[in-house]
């Protein structure tokens, strides 16, 4: 059966993959695509896709779009605006979010509420907005698929057993680039160095994510909105093979878990079939070359974005757009060198202790805090 999709952020990292997942499946469609600002990208995936209709979030490379797709009968999209009405456009059947960053809230809530199901990869949406968007999913009764390989593996160990009370999830984490150093040995490193993954090719925020710890802050708390358990359920495992994606232990002890290895097709196309599995190419995970696996404690006392986060999502409200907001303003100052490794952690530290949370904020109060984040990250620099 034919399967009508939408993908915001398709000229990502996991854009691109879920359309290396249509190309591989007939059955799926795409409707809409949305990007930021990559035009050379975005040509090339609506004359090969030819959805009805195309979006871009900056004006330049809207215009040009444009002008490139005269030729066709898509139809071209600006902004905040378009990534709405691609989002609820009537065909759409599934939405990808896979934008980068809180950007997606208003896309993802708006999808939601013309009932359509949401594979979800950006995460920054659940983190900010969980509160909303839950309930909100229920009251429409449209599904949240976790794309994010940890919440995708822990899905996939739910199966079979949502009678059963879950004991605790163990999320597990490669450890980053920098797994094993002390705060000294952080203090230089560089851009390049942190985008230096050792299991995952991501986009840049993400990997910048997993060297602080961040990503796991994140992946936390977006654990404890899709699967409704409290913080203290939920354990950090750093196992460095990046083989076991996650685990959930029962009330019995007995714990299930989802193996494979590291690429984020699996997830992608789960979350796109789901409850089916169907056959994918790629590497299959021999365990005579993987011989053993390792676990070992996070050291948050160098990584300290994740208890950093942990307490803001036990603090609630408005504490982990915060969080967040101010990781995404100072990733991206890092990107441009313009501050160091340590201080994406120091940045989002301040932030937290001058916010005074506010609880259960709605959608502008969430974007409010947002940019009075940005606004004092821009204020401050020089203190920095
Ligand atoms: P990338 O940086 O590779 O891609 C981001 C995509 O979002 C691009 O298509 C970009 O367009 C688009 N985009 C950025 N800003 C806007 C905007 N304002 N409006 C519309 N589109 C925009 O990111 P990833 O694919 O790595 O990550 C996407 C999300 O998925 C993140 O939330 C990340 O945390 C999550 N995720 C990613 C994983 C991965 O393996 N990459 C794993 C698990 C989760 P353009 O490039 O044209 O500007």
């Amino acid at each position: 059966m034919m399967k009508k999709i939408g993908i915001l952020g398709s000229t990502g990292s996991i854009g691109t993959q879920t359309l290396d997942i249509v190309r591989a499946n007939p059955e799926l469609q795409v409707e809409v695509l949305a990007a930021g600002r990559n035009v050379d990208l975005m040509e090339k995936q609506a004359r090969e896709f030819s959805p009805k209709l195309v979006v871009m979030w900056e004006e330049k490379a809207y215009e040009e779009l444009k002008t490139r797709l005269a030729d066709t009968n898509i139809q071209v999209r600006l902004g905040m605006e378009g990534l709405i009405e691609a989002s609820t456009l009537p065909t759409v059947e599934i939405l990808v979010t896979a934008v980068v960053g809180m950007i997606g809230i208003r896309p993802t809530i708006a999808a939601m509420k013309a009932g359509k199901n949401i594979a979800l990869a950006n995460k920054e949406t659940l983190v900010t907005a969980g509160h909303i968007i839950m309930p909100l999913a229920k009251e429409m009764g449209v599904s949240l698929l976790p794309v994010d390989s940890e919440h995708s593996a822990i899905f996939q160990s739910l199966q079979g057993n949502r009678q059963n009370r879950i004991h605790r999830i163990l999320l597990t984490a490669s450890g980053g680039p920098f797994r094993g150093r002390t705060v000294d040995q952080l203090r230089n490193v560089q851009v390049e160095d942190a985008l230096k993954h050792p299991n995952w090719t991501m986009g840049r925020k993400i990997t910048i994510d997993s060297a602080t710890l961040v990503n796991k802050g994140l992946e936390v708390m977006e654990a404890k909105w899709l699967f409704n358990v409290d913080y203290d359920q939920i354990q950090v495992v750093v196992h460095p093979q990046s083989v076991i994606h996650s685990m959930v232990e029962y009330e019995d002890g007995a714990i299930m878990a989802q193996l494979g290895t590291p690429d984020m097709k699996l997830p992608i196309q789960y979350a796109l079939f789901y409850p089916d599995r169907k056959p994918l190419t790629g590497e299959r995970l021999d365990f005579y070359r993987l011989g053993q696996m390792t676990f070992e404690k996070p050291d948050t006392d160098t990584f300290r974005a994740l208890k950093l986060a942990v307490s803001a999502g036990r603090t609630g409200g408005t504490m982990p757009t915060v969080f967040n907001a101010a990781n995404e303003m100072a990733v991206s100052l890092f990107l441009q060198k313009k501050i160091s490794f340590l201080q994406i952690t120091d940045i989002i530290e301040t932030c937290m202790e001058r916010h005074t949370p506010l609880p259960n904020p709605d959608v502008e109060e969430i974007l409010f805090a947002e940019q009075e984040t940005y606004a004092h990250i821009s204020e401050k620099l020089n203190r920095f």
